[in-house]
């Protein structure tokens, strides 16, 4: 099976995700997308205010009947950081079979370089990139460059980030044209966000 894995903070999930892995997912014809909610990157501060189980759930709830779409667990209940590369290998030695892709934007890629054995990862992993028409991906060695290159997708991305609903929610600002419903009332329900 063609599975792309979508990983992220999803603090929360918006959107812009959805939106994201239902181009890439058509456009390559990708049999499921697997959603990793994490609970911590290691190239952002961790999300302390709001916990991986709720971030989770949020993924869930926003993801439910979408058919292709699956959220798994293996990097939730890490202590973070948590590493890609790491997730990728456990996924390989329960999966062999699957074909994986590893779902990106163009938002992400320049901090590429600093991720664990970047350079492994290429040789797991198939690269997709959706990028906006024009965009020119920072200076790489080679290897990465031609993954890169590869894996490049011209994608309509909307542009939003997690960053900005936080900050629309601290402020009581409508969100609705940036969240799914369901996650609205989560967040409303278990009063998360308000006091950040
Ligand atoms: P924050 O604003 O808190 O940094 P974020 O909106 O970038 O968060 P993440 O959970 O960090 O969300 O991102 C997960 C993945 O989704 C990353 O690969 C990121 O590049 C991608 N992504 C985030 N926002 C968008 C968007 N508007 N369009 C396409 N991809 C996006």
């Amino acid at each position: 099976m063609k599975i792309g894995l979508f990983g992220g903070t999803f603090h929360p999930i918006h959107f812009g995700h959805i939106n994201l892995a239902i181009q890439l997912a058509e456009k390559e014809g990708l049999d499921e997308v697997w959603w990793i909610p994490t609970s911590g990157s290691p190239l952002r501060n961790p999300p302390a205010d709001v916990s991986a189980k709720h971030r989770f759930q949020m993924v869930e709830l926003a993801l439910s009947g979408i058919e292709q779409f699956k959220v798994i667990d293996p990097e939730i209940n890490k202590a973070p950081p948590v590493y890609t590369i790491d997730t990728v290998k456990q996924l390989l030695e329960k999966e062999p079979d699957h074909d994986f892709s590893l779902m990106l934007s163009e938002r992400t890629i320049g901090d590429f370089l600093a991720w664990k054995e970047v350079d492994i990862l290429v040789d797991l992993v198939n690269l997709l990139i959706g990028c906006k028409e024009g965009y020119l991906a920072p200076k790489f060695p080679p290897k990465i460059a031609a993954a890169v290159e590869a894996g490049r997708r011209v994608t309509p991305l909307f542009d939003l980030s997690a960053t900005q609903v936080r900050d629309r929610l601290k402020k009581k600002l409508y969100c609705g044209h940036l969240v799914p419903a369901k996650v609205l009332d989560y967040i409303s329900i278990n009063q998360l966000y308000f006091s950040v």
